[in-house]
């Protein structure tokens, strides 16, 4: 049995699914362990799969390989990467926490008004999804913007890009699908974005570190 057999049914009605959301219905079900790590992609099967050509669905997996979620292998097709494992994952945290705390002091000091109202608007999203059935899926897309918030606050192109590549929101995700811990993340969030708004560099690189490092933590107790 291939492992593309457990993808859920996906229909768009009538009409053909654009490249857009065959990568986005692979890519989830990539993060959700739907289709595990090391799992041969058929790129013909996929296609009959979603009833598509083959042009979508190369699209789709060349997306997917720059997000380091499946990889080529030489004339047998694509298979899924491997978990990062608890070495991989220290790395990737020790470059957040090189980044995102001196960031987030230049985000209170370098602010805009639209800035302060997407940083404050994503807040309210990430509040109101705590409540929500499939939380922890809205909290990871809250966390990837809440993020990308922050660059952007901080006004440093290349510093946002750099980070950008990582995917480490895609990687972590991945590693704990599903997590309990909502509510803390969010608070974090909070107290990183008051002290942005606040203008108070000191403390916004301080509630950074704080939530990196017990963001780091939660996953490595798993
Ligand atoms: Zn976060």
């Amino acid at each position: 049995m291939s492992a593309l057999d457990q993808l859920p049914a996906f229909s768009v009605g009538a009409r053909t699914m654009l490249a857009d959301e065959v990568y986005g219905a692979l890519q989830q079900s990539i993060l959700d362990g739907t289709v595990p790590p090391d799992a041969r992609i058929n790129a013909g099967e996929l296609a009959r799969r979603f009833d598509v050509s083959p042009t979508p669905v190369r699209e789709a997996l060349a997306r997917l390989e720059s997000d380091g979620l499946v990889e080529k292998l030489p004339l047998r097709g694509y298979r899924t990467t491997d978990l990062l494992d608890s070495r991989q994952l220290g790395e990737l945290f020790e470059l957040r926490l090189l980044l995102e705390p001196d960031t987030a002091g230049k985000a209170a000091a370098r602010r805009t008004a639209a800035d302060v109202t997407g940083l404050e608007k994503e807040i309210r999203a990430g509040t109101s999804a705590i409540a929500e059935e499939d939380a922890y899926r809205q909290l990871s897309q809250h966390d990837v913007r809440l993020h990308d918030l922050v660059f952007r606050a901080a006004h440093n192109e290349t510093v946002r890009q750099a980070y950008a590549r990582t995917h480490c929101h895609l990687h972590t995700f991945r590693l704990a699908y599903t997590g309990s811990y909502v509510a803390d993340t969010v608070a974090e969030h909070s107290a990183v974005v008051a002290a942005i708004v606040a203008g108070e560099a000191q403390q916004a690189s301080v509630a950074m570190r704080t939530h990196i490092e017990r963001s780091r933590d939660r996953l490595l107790q798993r």
